[in-house]
């Protein structure tokens, strides 16, 4: 079954930082059985995020969307387990937090369309290109949950 494990890139907004949900959104994914590989807070310049989010760009929410995620330190994470990428996806819901399911995290903490709280991959492959923005592969830590007990 390793074959299928995966890492997915998680960050939490501006919002989730200023709205001080980043414990209750990082305890959701441990409780959810996600292993937590890699995490770090930073403040992305413009250019990175414009790098980040180029699929976008055009799009008539892209210049607000690149204010918004520069308008405070954003947290970091690499997520891993089996199918990592959709259990995530599920775990947050909509892009628009108005439209998102009941019990997910955008639901929960989100605001609109932009300010839904969390970012998280949409593909394997698009999880180690973001990953790659923030960590470098030896910042992805590799360890059991019993190796404190040894
Ligand atoms: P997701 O984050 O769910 O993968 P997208 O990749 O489509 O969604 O969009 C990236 C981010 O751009 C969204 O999380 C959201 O912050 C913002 N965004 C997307 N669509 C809109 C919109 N229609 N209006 C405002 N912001 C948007």
């Amino acid at each position: 079954m390793r074959d299928t494990m995966e890492n997915t890139c998680v960050i939490i907004k501006p919002d989730g930082v200023c709205k001080k949900v980043s414990g209750d959104i990082i305890k959701r994914f441990d409780s959810e059985g996600l292993k937590l590989v890699a995490m770090r807070m930073v403040r992305p310049s413009k250019e990175t995020l414009e790098q980040f989010y180029a699929v976008h760009k055009g799009r008539e929410f892209f210049e607000p969307l690149i204010r918004f995620m520069c308008s405070a330190p954003v947290i970091v994470m690499a997520w891993q387990a089996e199918n990592a990428v959709a259990k995530v996806r599920q775990i947050i819901g909509a892009t628009n937090s108005k439209d998102a399911a009941a019990g997910t995290l955008r639901a929960m903490f989100g605001t609109d369309g932009r300010r839904n709280v969390v970012h998280a991959s949409d593909s394997a492959a698009n999880a180690q290109k973001e990953l790659a923005f923030f960590f470098k592969p030896e910042d992805l830590m590799k360890y059991e949950y019993g190796d404190w007990n040894k």
